[in-house]
C-alpha cells in the first residue's frame, strides 16, 4: 500500500480501480522524407487533420454546453483559435515544402518549438495555454496518424481516471457515469479542470507528483477528495475503512441536501447570510445548486490572469452584468482588483519585488493607475442596474486609501451621468479588512464605507507574520490565534458601533466550528467555496446564538491557538454530533 499526498480539488471519496490514461510521447514523429511530388499531398493531409480535429471539438464543445454550461463549453474557444493561428499553420506549411518532410514530422517540429517557448515563462495564464496547445496538438496528431483519441467516451465499468495530466477537452468528453474519481500529477485547484471536477461533482486530486508512472489499468486505488490523497493498492483494512467513508460521506450529502435551500438559522431564529466565493462566472451553477444567497467574493483578477492583454471595459461589463444577472435579485460583491502577492498578471509588465505580498499590490496598485482601476469601477457600475452588485477594495491599509477610492468611484460617477448611462446610485462600497492596521482603526473606516469584509487569509498572513504560501512556517498559520480572534471582535464591535455590516470570506468561514465562533462574534454574512456551504449551513441551524456567543467568549480566555482550537473541536463536536459523521 502506497499513499500518495497531493492537492483536494473536488471533495468526496472514491474505490475502485485504475485507468490509465497515457501521455504517450505524441509530439516526436520520426524524421520521413518526401519527394516534392508529395508536397501537395502532404498538405492536404495536415489541412484535412486540421478539419477534422476542428469537428471534433466542436462536438465536444457543444456537448459540454448541453450537459454542463455555456460558459464552460467556452474554454474551447481557445483550443479552436488554436487551429485557426495562421503563423502556427503557415510554419507547418513552409516546413513541408522547405524540408520536405512529412506532414507529422513539420507538425511536431513546429509544436516542438512553441513548447520550447512557453516553457521558459513563468507565467500560470502561459502555462495554461501551453496546456490548450498541447491538447489541441494530441489531436492533430491523432487525426493525421487516423488514430482514434484514447477514449474515455465509452467505458464499460466504472474506473478511477489517473493520468500526468488532463485536459479540459479530455475531462469534458470522458464519460461520466462511469469515471468515479480522477487524481493526476499536475494541477493546481484553479486550473479549468479543476473546476470542471468541482462542477461535475466528482472526487479528484491533482498534483499527485508520480501517479501516473506508479499505476497500471485495473489496479486497486483509493481517491479521497476531502484530504487530498491517493492510496495505491490500499490493504483490506484501509479498504473497508473507505468504505465506511463512502457510505458516511453519501448519508452526509444526502442529510445536507436535504437543508440546502433552508434558512442558515440558528436554533433560536438568528439569521445568517452564506454566501459564496468565485473566480469564474461559470460556478454561478455550482454555487446555486449548493444553496448559496449570493456572491461574498468574486475575485476578479482572475478574469484579468487568463489573457495576454488587459480586459477593456466593456469586456468587463459584459462580465460583471452576466453574473449579476443571474444571481438578481441576490447580491454580488466584486472585489475590486487583488493583483500581487501569489497572483501575477501576464499582462502588465511589472517588476519582480523581494516581499511581493507586502509590494506594490491590490489597492495600493488601482489607486497609481488609476486609468486601469477607473475602467473597473465603470464596468462595474455599468453593470450595478442589472442586479444587486455592491464593491469592495482589498488589501486597504488606512483610512487615506479607502478616501481616494471613494473619490474615484465618485469621478467615475459623475462621468457616467455627464455621459447619461444608468447605475446604481446606492451600489454598496466596503473595505476588506486583511491587515492588522486596518482592524485597529475600524472605527474610522466604518464613517466611509457600508460594509466589511473580513479577509483571514491574509488578516492572519499580516498579523502572524506568516507567508501563506511558505509551506515550511505552515505550522504558525493559526486561524485560532488569540490575535486574530480579538482583531476580528474589534471589527465586530466597531462596525456595530457605526452601524456598517461585517461579512467574513476568507477561508476561516469555511470550517463549521469556526463558522460557530464568528457567528458568536456577531459576524452578518459568511462567504466561502461552495461545497462548505451546506456543512457551514448545518453547523448554524445546531446551535442557538446564546451558545455561540457563549463559545466566542469563552474561546477568548484561553492563552494559546492550539487550546482554542481543541476547545471549539470538542465543544462544536457537543453540539453538533451530525457534522462530524464524515
Ligand atoms: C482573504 O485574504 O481572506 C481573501 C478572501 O482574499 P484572497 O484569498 O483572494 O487574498
Ligand atoms: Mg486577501
Amino acid at each position: 500500500m502506497e499513499i500518495l499526498r497531493g492537492i483536494p480539488v473536488s471533495p468526496g471519496v472514491a474505490i475502485g480501480r485504475a485507468f490509465v490514461l497515457r501521455s504517450e510521447d505524441f509530439f516526436s514523429a520520426a524524421r520521413t522524407e518526401i519527394t516534392p511530388d508529395d508536397v501537395p499531398r502532404e498538405i492536404l493531409r495536415f489541412e484535412e487533420a486540421l478539419t477534422r480535429t476542428r469537428s471534433d471539438l466542436m462536438k465536444v464543445r457543444r456537448k459540454i454546453a448541453q450537459e454542463l454550461s455555456h460558459e464552460h463549453s467556452e474554454i474551447f474557444n481557445a483550443h479552436l483559435l488554436i487551429l485557426e493561428d495562421r503563423t502556427l499553420i503557415e510554419d507547418v506549411l513552409s516546413q513541408i515544402k522547405g524540408e520536405k518532410v512529412s506532414a507529422e514530422f513539420a507538425f511536431t517540429t513546429v509544436i516542438k518549438r512553441y513548447f520550447e517557448a512557453f516553457q521558459h515563462v513563468d507565467d500560470e495564464y502561459l502555462r495554461e495555454r501551453l496546456a490548450d496547445i498541447k491538447d489541441v496538438g494530441k489531436r492533430i496528431i491523432l487525426n493525421l496518424l487516423g488514430k482514434k483519441h484514447q477514449s474515455l467516451e465509452h467505458l464499460s465499468e466504472d474506473v478511477i481516471l489517473i493520468s500526468n495530466d488532463l485536459s479540459p477537452s479530455e475531462t469534458a468528453s470522458m464519460d461520466r457515469t462511469h469515471v468515479i474519481a480522477f487524481g493526476t500529477d499536475i494541477g493546481g485547484p484553479t486550473s479549468h479542470t479543476a473546476i470542471m471536477a468541482r462542477s461535475l461533482e466528482i472526487p479528484a486530486v491533482v498534483g499527485l507528483d508520480r501517479i501516473s508512472t506508479m499505476v497500471v489499468t485495473g489496479k486497486h486505488i483509493i481517491i479521497d477528495g476531502n484530504r487530498g490523497i491517493a492510496i495505491v493498492d490500499p490493504d483490506q483494512s484501509t479498504i473497508e475503512r473507505y468504505e465506511q467513508e463512502e457510505k458516511r460521506f453519501a448519508q452526509f450529502v444526502i442529510q445536507l441536501d436535504a437543508i440546502k435551500l433552508l434558512p442558515a438559522e440558528t436554533l433560536d431564529g438568528h439569521r445568517v447570510e452564506l454566501l459564496a466565493n468565485i473566480e469564474f462566472p461559470a460556478e454561478i451553477p455550482s454555487i446555486l445548486s449548493h444553496g448559496a444567497e449570493g456572491i461574498g467574493l468574486y475575485r476578479t483578477e482572475y478574469f484579468y490572469m487568463n489573457r495576454v492583454d488587459l480586459p477593456t471595459e466593456d469586456e468587463q461589463f459584459v462580465a460583471y452584468r452576466e453574473v449579476a444577472e443571474r444571481l438578481n435579485p441576490r447580491p454580488v460583491i466584486i472585489r475590486t482588483l487583488d493583483l500581487g502577492g501569489d497572483k501575477y498578471l501576464s499582462s502588465l509588465d511589472l517588476p519582480k519585488e523581494m516581499n511581493p505580498f507586502m509590494g506594490w499590490r491590490a489597492i495600493r496598485f488601482c489607486l497609481a493607475r488609476p486609468e486601469i482601476f477607473k475602467a473597473q469601477l465603470r464596468a462595474a457600475l455599468r453593470a450595478s442596474v442589472f442586479g444587486k452588485l455592491k464593491l469592495m477594495y482589498p488589501m486597504i491599509s488606512n483610512v487615506t486609501e479607502v478616501r481616494d477610492a471613494n473619490r474615484l468611484l465618485s469621478e467615475v460617477k459623475e462621468e457616467l451621468k455627464a455621459a447619461r448611462v444608468a447605475f446604481d446610485e446606492k451600489m454598496q462600497v466596503g473595505a476588506m479588512i486583511e491587515i492588522p492596521s486596518a482592524a485597529l482603526i475600524t472605527d474610522v473606516l466604518a464613517d466611509e464605507v457600508d460594509f466589511f469584509s473580513i479577509g483571514t487569509n491574509d488578516l492572519i498572513q499580516y498579523s502572524l507574520a506568516v507567508d501563506r504560501v511558505n509551506a515550511k512556517i505552515a505550522y504558525l498559520y493559526e486561524p485560532t490565534h488569540p490575535a486574530i480572534l480579538k482583531l476580528i471582535q474589534l471589527t465586530v464591535q466597531n462596525a456595530k458601533r457605526k452601524k456598517v455590516w461585517v461579512s467574513v470570506c476568507g477561508e476561516m468561514s469555511s470550517d463549521p466550528a469556526m463558522a460557530i465562533l464568528l457567528v458568536g462574534f456577531g459576524i452578518d454574512q459568511l462567504s466561502m467555496g461552495p461545497f462548505a456551504l451546506p456543512k457551514v449551513k448545518k453547523a448554524i441551524r445546531s446551535v442557538t446564538l446564546k451558545q455561540a456567543k457563549d463559545l466566542a467568549v469563552r474561546a477568548l480566555q484561553f492563552t494559546t491557538g492550539e487550546e482554542i482550537k481543541k476547545f471549539l473541536e470538542a465543544k462544536v463536536k457537543l453540539l453538533a454530533p451530525d457534522l462530524f459523521q464524515d
